[in-house]
């Protein structure tokens, strides 16, 4: 492989690796070229193909604070503030040039988290995780890899921990230690763009005490290391990938996917383990994948772009755009969007240097940012499904467009604007079709609930952020209360 890969690179490398696929109960002998698969491979190959455009250079790649190299910017550690308000806005503008999850973001915050947290173990216990991640990490910048950031477990009864669980395997765990390295096993869930990925780095799910220390494990593994089988998640609409009609599909370029991982006895040798039993850290790397994945979520207002930018369209070719009420809609959408933009920005600008050398979001300000995500892209949905109409719903296929017996009613009566073709205005409105509730509803709606963190645990982690003490103080004084009372 070569540094900086373009999107054609990409797209061979992956067809080197012997991933174990499985989807509808089959297993995918070429997952690249299978139908329902592709646009997701489309979506993470626009990571590549866009890192070589100089008009987005600067957002897209940066220099390694390894080996001074120019590297894709989903592979780089941040090294300044800076560095992190780039990253919130490269995800913004690569959800808005694709309208879905791009997929590529959750490695970076898995390595950017793992700088950090590896730094702190060594620091207490004296371990070298720090120097084997760094060389691992150069590994990823000089190949330019794609890394599936795994770290949700199936958990099983939520009221047990990791060790008092019915089935062991509920949390990935050790189960065997040799001199050249651990036997794994578990699974990861809602494994978001793993068969488009070379590596998988994988992370403890939860906070651990003492007794759940054989679960207390990070480690990366080539995304084809033998004894690792990928199922497909299912999502809303992926057969219309299927079928004759491209206009069905509504985002006929890109899309998502997501798969249950399953990690049969995988053997993993030392020098790509990152934290093996240091249970009292499994807390910490959790809580920093997750607020750098929380900032990640900008890209949520770049697909909110492309649904706002159909909206008006669609708005347009109904000849409705001029009602007051349908202007006022789409400024509303705009002000949920950018409210959205402005939390990623907010927890970037206000990051902080760790002392690995590592820079860090606000963990207030990304779980504000998530808190929001979990809301808004719901609202925006609502708002352009009222504009668009019931017709979004309910409206024929591009086969029955295209039929010699019915084609001339269908184009006959979904004609709106006069000045708008009939198939223009089907198109579009299968695009919000795929945004709201079609296979991009899943990184769009369900993603922007559950991915990162369901909303309670933003929650709770903005009450522990806050700080109280100094909110009660200020009001005491202001009113003449004392400090006791
Ligand atoms: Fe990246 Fe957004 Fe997809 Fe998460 S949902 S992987 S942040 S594009
Ligand atoms: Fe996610």
């Amino acid at each position: 492989m070569v540094k900086l890969m373009n999107a054609k690179q990409y797209e061979a490398s992956l067809r080197k690796l012997k991933l174990n696929v499985y989807m509808f109960g089959k297993k995918v002998e070429n997952p690249v070229d299978e139908p329902i698969i592709r646009p997701s491979m489309n979506a993470v190959a626009a990571t590549y193909e866009f890192a070589h455009k100089p008009e987005y250079e600067d957002l897209m790649t940066a220099k390694s604070h390894i080996t001074g190299k120019k590297i894709n910017r989903f592979t780089h550690i941040h090294q300044s503030t800076e560095d992190l308000v780039k990253k919130t806005k490269m995800g913004r503008l690569l959800g808005s040039l694709t309208g879905c999850c791009f997929q590529r973001c959750v490695g970076m915050d898995a390595m950017n988290a793992l700088s950090m947290t590896t730094y702190d173990i060594d620091q207490k216990y004296g371990t070298e995780y720090n120097k084997r991640f760094l060389k691992y990490l150069e590994y990823v910048q000089e190949n330019d890899l794609t890394c599936d950031g795994a770290m949700t477990d199936p958990k099983g009864d939520r009221s047990k921990a990791p060790h008092q669980q019915f089935d062991p395997d509920m949390f990935m765990h050790v189960v065997e230690e040799r001199p050249d390295g651990i036997v794994i096993r578990g699974a990861k869930c809602h494994q978001t763009g793993a068969v488009n990925s070379h590596e998988i780095i994988v992370m403890p799910t939860i906070s651990m005490r003492e007794e759940d220390k054989d679960y207390a494990i990070s480690f990366a593994l080539p995304s084809d290391a033998e004894g690792i089988i990928y199922i497909i998640g299912r999502q809303s609409c992926d057969t219309r990938k299927l079928g004759k009609g491209m206009i069905d599909r509504g985002n006929q370029i890109y899309g998502g996917h997501e798969a249950l991982v399953v990690f049969d006895n995988v053997f993993v040798p030392w020098e790509r383990v990152f934290m093996y039993k240091e249970w009292d850290f499994a807390g910490q790397l959790v809580e920093q994948f997750a607020s750098y994945h929380r900032q990640s979520y900008a890209c949520k207002a770049g697909v909110g772009d492309v649904l706002i930018g159909a909206t008006q369209c669609v708005a347009e070719y109904n000849g409705a755009n001029k009602a007051s009420h349908v202007k006022d809609k789409i400024i509303e959408m705009n002000h949920l969007n950018e409210t959205l933009f402005c939390g990623s920005v907010a927890c970037a600008a206000e990051g902080h240097r760790e002392s690995s050398g590592t820079y860090y979001v606000n963990t207030l300000l990304a779980n504000v940012c998530k808190q929001n995500v979990t809301r808004f892209p719901y609202e925006i949905a609502r708002l352009a499904q009222d504009i668009a109409g019931g017709i979004m719903v309910t409206l024929p296929s591009e086969e029955d467009l295209r039929s010699p017996e019915v084609g001339k009613w269908v184009e006959k009566y979904f004609k709106a604007n006069p000045d708008v073709p009939t198939e223009t205005r089907m198109r579009m409105l299968r695009l919000i079709e795929n945004i709201t509730m079609g296979t991009a509803a899943v990184g769009y709606l369900t993603e922007s609930m559950h991915g990162a963190g369901s909303p309670q645990a933003q929650r709770i982690m903005i009450a522990r952020q806050v700080n109280m003490d100094e909110k009660k103080r200020v009001a005491k004084k202001l009113c003449g209360v004392s400090e006791d009372d």
